[in-house]
């Protein structure tokens, strides 16, 4: 079994859940008492969240890349940043490191062409829905329409995550919001939602939507253990 090293922290709400998901995923496959080989590395996620709003995306790209590079040098064989957003930051991991990086938005499009869908809104967030990094992958590299919801649908979606779900609340109200969004979306033609923040699944589940959703906390985590195993 190859050995997973995890970027966590961001926020470690989620990471909680990709520790659970990836150990749940290895013994699923190979069973008795086998779980994961990982090597977890958790950050403050405060001054990181103060970065991201200063736009200071070259200091962060520099902590990531220290990151990553502590995580080889203790023996890991893959990168998992356990975050959608701090995948702007994706190139100076790779540069910084061999061993190959886990995209996120790889698995999470592999899941959707899966599907055999081709238009998908996005949520997650402000520099996800805005930047190109996520989106424009999405569309050049797996040929995938994506839309994003528009104002003030994209402050609403951003603001329940810095503000709610990264401090672990969760309110029925903020659903409500969330599901009034992804109904505009669908509106616009989206034949499912991509919930590409890993704490929108601590909200949104299948369930709260008529179309697919898909939960990259668990798409990326399932991603890791193919890895580990393959
Ligand atoms: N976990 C989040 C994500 O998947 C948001 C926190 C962050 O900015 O890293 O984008």
């Amino acid at each position: 079994m190859r050995t997973l090293g995890l970027i966590g922290g961001m926020t470690w709400h989620s990471t909680v859940d990709y520790y659970k998901l990836i150990n749940q995923g290895v013994h699923d496959k190979l069973g008795g008492t086998h779980s994961a080989r990982i090597l977890l590395l958790s950050i403050d996620f405060s001054p990181v969240e103060h970065m991201q709003n200063r736009g200071e995306w070259r200091a962060l790209g520099q902590l990531m890349a220290g990151a990553a590079r502590s995580l080889e040098g203790a023996g890991a064989e893959a990168v998992v940043i356990c975050a959608n957003t701090m995948h702007q930051l994706a190139d100076d991991i790779t540069a910084a490191v061999k061993i190959p990086l886990i995209h996120i938005a790889d698995a999470a499009a592999a899941e959707v062409k899966k599907k055999g869908l081709k238009t998908v809104g996005l949520l997650g967030t402000r520099y996800t829905m805005e930047m190109d990094f996520y989106r424009g992958r999405l569309e050049a590299m797996h040929g995938l329409k994506v839309l994003v919801p528009d104002e003030p649908g994209r402050t609403t979606v951003h603001e329940v995550i810095y503000k709610e779900l990264a401090r672990g609340v969760v309110r029925p109200e903020a659903r409500q919001a969330y599901v009034e969004v992804i109904e505009d979306l669908v509106k616009r033609g989206a034949e499912g939602v991509i919930l590409g923040c890993t704490e929108i699944p601590m909200l949104i589940g299948a369930k709260d939507s008529r179309v697919p959703v898909f939960d990259t906390t668990a798409i990326h985590a399932a991603a890791a253990v193919d890895f580990a195993l393959g």
